[in-house]
């Protein structure tokens, strides 16, 4: 009887394995289609400045709306569109995406000085040899400033032995779009990077938010102070209560974003909430 049940067993895995590649083919073939047919949408989370709460900016994060299936969030198909570079062309889509929002924002005069939209680049985009003259032409089709925008890489990209790293990134900094190392702390943090690339911003990672009542305490403090020490400002994503919240304008963090203010917002909602903001002359603060 163990014996069958260990046909049966052997059996299941088996299949499952299969499910799995196949999936994943099926996967990679609607990624290819989803770039095809501009099925990726931007969503935009804001970013509030402590300890005032003054709207600041968002970050595009990418959803994909599948057909018959509906909203997809990043987490399903990120990893596969970078293991098969597919995640180049879906990246300059969210540019294309995100400079398109903030000429809206533009049209219907909403898109202050201060405020600065946050994009996402994987390790393949940023490598990618189009990437800066492609964000040039961008900007420069849809009339929108470098100074709107910020890119968001990951730490893993700046320990890569490449001399060209340092000459990318300083060619993103002389345009004046910032750069921001996202989910800080969580990757194979080094001291020496920091002090070697022109980097803007410390993103502080949601896990170490979450643990705030604990041992995430110290880290927060201690990614503050090392930002404040480097001159880079700090930003906590993953913020959902106004005890985190509390916490982190205590600790002198520069900006917030999470579930305590909002979650990522579709256009149109971003675009109302831009609205709201400037008809109660919270907006008109720099131009
Ligand atoms: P990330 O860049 O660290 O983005 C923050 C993630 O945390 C987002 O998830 C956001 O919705 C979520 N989040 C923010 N506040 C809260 C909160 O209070 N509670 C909880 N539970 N979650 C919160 P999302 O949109 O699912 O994105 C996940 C990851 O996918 C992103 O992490 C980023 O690494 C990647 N991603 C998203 N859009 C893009 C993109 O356009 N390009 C690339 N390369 N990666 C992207
Ligand atoms: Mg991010
Ligand atoms: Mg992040
Ligand atoms: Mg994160």
């Amino acid at each position: 009887q163990a014996k069958e049940r260990g046909r049966d067993r052997y059996e299941v895995f088996g299949a499952d394995m299969l499910q799995m590649t196949v999936k994943r083919v099926n996967l990679e073939n609607d990624l290819h289609s989803a770039i095809d047919h501009h099925q990726f949408v931007n969503y935009y989370q804001p970013i509030y400045a402590l300890p005032e709460y003054q709207l600041i900016g968002f970050e595009a994060l990418v959803r994909w709306v599948k057909p018959e299936e509906g909203l997809i969030m990043p987490g399903e198909f990120i990893d596969l569109a970078e293991e098969t570079g597919l995640i180049v062309a879906m990246t300059q889509q969210v540019i294309q995406q995100t400079c398109e929002a903030i000429q809206h924002w533009q049209n219907y005069d909403l898109m202050t000085d201060d405020l600065r939209i946050a994009i996402n680049i994987s390790g393949q985009s940023f490598r990618d040899p189009d990437l800066l003259s492609m964000l040039d032409q961008t900007l420069q089709k849809m009339f929108v400033s470098p100074h709107h925008l910020t890119l968001e890489i990951t730490e893993r990209i700046l320990l890569e032995q490449s001399s060209n790293i340092l000459e990318t990134l300083t060619q993103i900094k002389a345009r004046g779009i910032r750069l921001s190392i996202d989910d800080f702390g969580t990757g194979y943090s080094s001291l020496k990077y920091l002090s070697k690339f022109p980097i803007d911003i410390l993103k502080i990672d949601k896990s170490f938010v979450d643990e705030m009542s604990s041992n995430g305490h110290s880290i927060v403090r201690t990614i503050i102070e090392l930002a404040q020490n480097l001159n880079m400002s700090t930003v906590a994503e993953g913020a959902e209560d106004s005890w985190q919240v509390q916490e982190l304008t205590a600790l002198g963090c520069d900006a917030v974003q999470g579930y305590a203010f909002s979650p990522a917002l579709s256009l149109a909602a971003a675009t109302e909430l831009l609205m709201t903001r400037s008809s109660n002359g919270i907006a008109r603060t720099s131009s």
